[in-house]
C-alpha cells in the first residue's frame, strides 16, 4: 500500500490529454508515453499476460490461486485526462492532516479550494490530500483508478493466502472524448464481467447512466435586401432561435438533477444564410429519451411546414444506459456492495449523469459496473483526491476479488 502515492504522484506528472479533433487512437502521441511506463510496471509487479496493442490499449492478467473454476473478472480505468482543461507540467501539492480550513493553492494567482464553496472537503478533515497548484487539474480522474488497481494487484500478488479466480485488468486510452471502449477488444479482455474504477467520493457505486445522443441542426435561410424583403427573405437566424424556443425551458442541465433528463445546446453559429445548433439529449429513461428525439423532429417538422426544406436534423446516438445489462447479472453490483459494507464503507448508488466506458462495454458484451476512484472536482483545477479514499478504493478492489471467489 505505501506505494501508492508515490505511483499516484508519478502518473499524474505525464500529460496524458487527450484530443477530441484527432482521428488517431490513442488520440495524443503522449498518451504512449504514460502507457509504456504502466505495461513496464505490470511486468514489475508480477502480472502476466500483460500486453499493449497498436491502440495502446493495455491488458494483464493476475492468474486465479484456487482450485475450482471461477469467473473470471476484470478492473478498468483510462489513462487520458480530459481536453477541458490543462494536464501539462502538473505539480501536485500534499496536504497531511487536513485542518478543514481554506487550502491555498496557488499564491502568486490567489486560488484557493475552500470548504465553503467544496463542502465535501470537510469529510476529509484530518485526512491527506493531494490537491493542484491551481494552474492544472490534477488527473485522478482516472490516474488514481490506475494507482489503485495496480496497487491491489500487487497487493493480492503479495499475500497469496487471499484466495481468488482470474483477474484481468485493462487501461484505456481516450475515455476523456467518448472512445475509451471503442476499441476495447472484449473477446481478449475475457471476463465474464468487469468494473470501472472511474467514480468520484468514496462509496460510489454506479450502475444507471444516461441515454445519451447529439442533435446537429442545419437551417438554410434566404438572404435578400432588407429594405426589399417582405415575404421573400428567409432569415436562418431567426429560424434558429423559433427551434430553440420551442424546446422545453426547464429541461436543461442547469434546472435538472437526479433522473431528469435534459436538452443541451452547446453550439450556435450561423448568418443569414445558414445557421447551425448542435445539442446533447440525455435521459435516463429509455422511452423519454425517445421522445426527446421525436420532439427534435416535432419541431423540425414544424418549422418546415411553415418554410419548406429549410431545417435538416442529424439525430445519433451516443451511448444507452447500462441499467438494462446490469440488472440481468445484479450479483456484480452486490459483490462490489458488500465489499464496501465489509470494510466499513457506505455504498452510494445513484444514477450518473453522464456516461462511462462501462456503459459502452456493457453493451458489448461486458456487463461494467463504476466504483469510485476517490477524487473530487474532476476537469479542473480544484481537483484534488484524499489518500485514504485511494486507499479504499484498493481495499474494495481487493474484497471484490476475495469475495467472488468466496460466491462461486
Ligand atoms: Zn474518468
Amino acid at each position: 500500500m505505501e506505494k501508492l502515492l508515490p505511483r499516484f504522484l508519478d502518473y499524474v506528472t505525464i500529460d496524458t490529454q487527450s484530443d477530441p479533433k484527432s482521428n488517431t487512437t490513442p488520440s495524443t502521441e503522449k498518451q504512449w508515453v504514460l502507457a509504456k511506463k504502466l505495461v513496464l510496471e505490470l511486468h514489475k509487479i508480477g502480472m502476466q499476460e500483460v500486453s499493449i496493442d497498436e491502440n495502446a490499449y493495455i491488458m494483464a492478467t493476475l492468474p486465479s490461486n484456487m482450485e475450482k473454476e471461477i469467473p473470471t473478472i476484470g478492473f478498468i480505468s483510462h489513462f487520458d485526462t480530459t481536453p477541458d482543461f490543462s494536464g501539462y507540467n502538473v505539480r501536485p501539492k500534499i496536504i497531511e492532516n487536513y485542518d478543514g480550513k481554506e487550502i491555498l493553492l496557488n499564491t502568486t494567482k490567489n486560488i484557493v479550494l475552500s470548504p465553503e464553496y467544496f463542502e465535501d472537503l470537510l469529510q476529509y478533515k484530518g485526512q491527506t490530500l493531494i490537491t493542484t497548484d491551481g494552474t492544472t487539474l490534477l488527473g485522478a480522474d482516472d490516474k488514481a483508478g490506475i494507482a489503485e488497481i495496480i496497487t491491489a494487484m500487487e497487493f493480492l500478488i503479495q499475500h497469496p493466502e487471499i484466495k481468488h479466480g482470474k483477474i484481468r485488468v485493462g487501461f484505456t486510452p481516450d475515455e476523456e472524448i467518448g472512445r475509451g471502449a471503442h476499441k476495447f477488444d472484449v473477446k481478449k479482455f475475457g471476463a465474464e464481467w468487469a468494473y470501472t474504477i472511474d467514480g468520484s467520493q468514496v462509496g460510489e457505486l454506479e450502475y444507471e447512466n444516461f441515454n445519451a445522443a447529439g442533435a446537429k441542426i442545419t437551417i438554410t435561410g434566404k438572404s435578400v435586401h432588407p429594405g426589399y424583403a417582405k415575404d421573400k427573405m428567409i432569415n436562418a437566424l431567426v429560424l434558429a432561435n423559433q427551434f430553440l424556443s420551442l424546446l422545453p425551458p426547464e429541461e436543461t442541465p442547469e434546472t435538472t438533477e437526479g433522473t431528469e433528463g435534459f436538452f443541451h445546446v452547446h453550439h450556435i453559429s450561423g448568418e443569414i444564410e445558414q445557421a447551425k445548433i448542435e445539442l446533447i439529449i440525455r435521459d435516463h429513461d429509455e422511452e423519454q429519451f425517445q421522445a426527446r428525439k421525436d420532439l427534435i423532429k416535432d419541431i423540425t417538422q414544424k418549422i418546415n411546414s411553415k418554410y419548406p426544406d429549410s431545417v435538416i436534423v442529424e439525430i445519433n446516438d451516443q451511448y444507452f444506459n447500462m441499467k438494462e445489462k446490469i440488472e440481468p447479472a445484479y450479483h456484480i453490483v452486490e459483490i462490489a456492495e458488500e465489499a464496501m459494507i465489509q470494510l466499513g464503507i457506505q455504498p452510494i448508488i445513484k444514477p450518473i449523469r453522464g456516461g462511462t466506458d462501462g456503459s459502452q462495454l456493457s453493451f458489448m458484451g461486458l456487463p461494467c459496473p463504476n466504483i469510485f476512484a476517490g477524487g473530487h472536482n474532476f476537469h479542473g483545477k480544484y481537483e484534488y483526491v484524499p489518500l485514504e479514499s485511494m486507499q479504499k478504493a484498493v481495499k474494495t478492489i481487493v474484497k471484490i476479488c476475495q469475495l467472488t471467489g468466496e460466491k462461486f
